[in-house]
């Protein structure tokens, strides 16, 4: 009986499997069951997306570099896109860095002799030195002269600078100013104010100072189109003091003689004449007489302690005018003396001789 049980019920389980399988199998034709028909649907899904994956990897392959080197080897590429201020002068040259000898004037220096000494031009004292060239008496004991290595003009870059303006200025190749090293010129050659720029072969402009002509001295009359003088010099002339102690002869930073004679000399007129300018002078000459001879010539008589003419007064050759002294730039007590010729400084020596 037991394996009738056995055999009734081991029949049973059979149809219940029978009956299931068969529901799976028609459920899974119709649908109706879908478990497996999604499983088998989103197999061929995710095959068919992972092919549109490599595709478009493929394509971004041909777009993008590959990188299939090292992590160490990666390029470091800086990236300021976070930068709150980005800096559009991304630019930054060297600055200039000039080296200069400095030289202290002693009694008895020229400037023929201190530019001799370190194998320059005279001029090229003026170069390192622009001061100089604004005053009438150029040196002074105790100053202190930036001598530059080579020839030219140290120019201090303003605000608004270009090389191609410093080069017109000094009438320079800009080639030449870029070649100096020590400027440190690169591209895009970018110029830094309150710095200094050599510039190679250039000399510094000499200020002149021009007196008042004698239509504004007063007690002069106009012929023609010129201005007639009150009188006309003989056109050959005298020392103006009765020293020859040269402090310093004529060159093109100090077109005239210095001549060293104690204070309180006196002092005469070179040639006869009409005084154009009694008075101080603030572009160095301190207490400065100046006077026209009628003949295209002028003289200077500057540094004076004292001045005993007015303007407009004729003097006449060895007339004293007024008394050495130390005024203005002056370095001791001494008498700076110019002839000019139609405006121009000439040597005096060469009307005086100086030897
Ligand atoms: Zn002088």
């Amino acid at each position: 009986m037991d394996e009738e049980r056995n055999l009734v019920e081991r029949g049973g389980g059979y149809v219940v499997l029978l009956i299931v399988t068969a529901v799976l199998f028609f459920g899974w034709r119709t649908g109706l069951v879908g478990g497996l028909g999604e499983t088998e649907g989103q197999t061929a899904v995710s095959s068919t997306s992972s092919l549109a994956t490599d595709s478009l990897a493929a394509n971004a392959a041909d777009q993008q570099p590959t990188f299939d080197f090292a992590t160490g080897d990666l390029p470091v590429i800086s990236d300021n896109s976070l930068d709150p201020n980005p800096n559009p002068h991304t630019f930054q040259g060297e600055r200039p860095s000039h080296a200069f000898q400095m030289y202290v004037v002693k009694r008895g220096d020229t400037p023929n002799g201190i530019a001799e000494r370190f194998g320059i031009k005279t001029e090229t004292l003026l170069g390192g030195n622009p001061h100089l060239s604004q005053e009438a008496s150029l040196l002074q004991t105790d100053m202190e002269l930036v001598i530059l290595p080579i020839d030219g003009v140290l120019h201090d870059v303003q605000p608004g600078d270009t090389l191609e303006g410093i080069a017109e200025e000094y009438d320079v190749a800009v080639e030449d100013i870029i070649a100096y090293a020590d400027n440190h010129l690169e591209f895009p050659y970018r110029l830094y104010p309150e710095t200094q720029i050599m510039v190679p072969g250039a000399v510094r402009e000499v200020f002149v100072w021009t007196p008042p002509d004698l239509a504004s001295v007063g007690g002069t009359s106009r012929e023609g189109s010129g201005i007639k003088p009150l009188i006309v010099g003989t056109g050959t002339f005298q020392y103006p003091v009765g020293g020859r102690n040269f402090s310093q002869f004529y060159w093109y930073g100090h077109p005239a003689i210095d001549i060293a004679l104690g204070e309180g000399s006196s002092v005469v007129a070179a040639d006869t004449g009409t005084v154009t300018y009694a008075g101080w002078n603030v572009y160095g000459y301190g207490n400065l007489v100046v006077v026209n001879h009628g003949n295209g010539f002028e003289t200077f008589y500057g540094h004076l302690s004292a001045i005993s003419v007015t303007p407009g007064q004729i003097v006449y050759k060895g007339n004293v005018i007024g008394l050495s002294g130390n005024t203005g730039n002056s370095s001791g007590p001494h008498i700076h003396f110019e002839i000019r010729v139609n405006g121009v400084q000439d040597n005096p020596c060469w009307y005086l001789g100086c030897g």
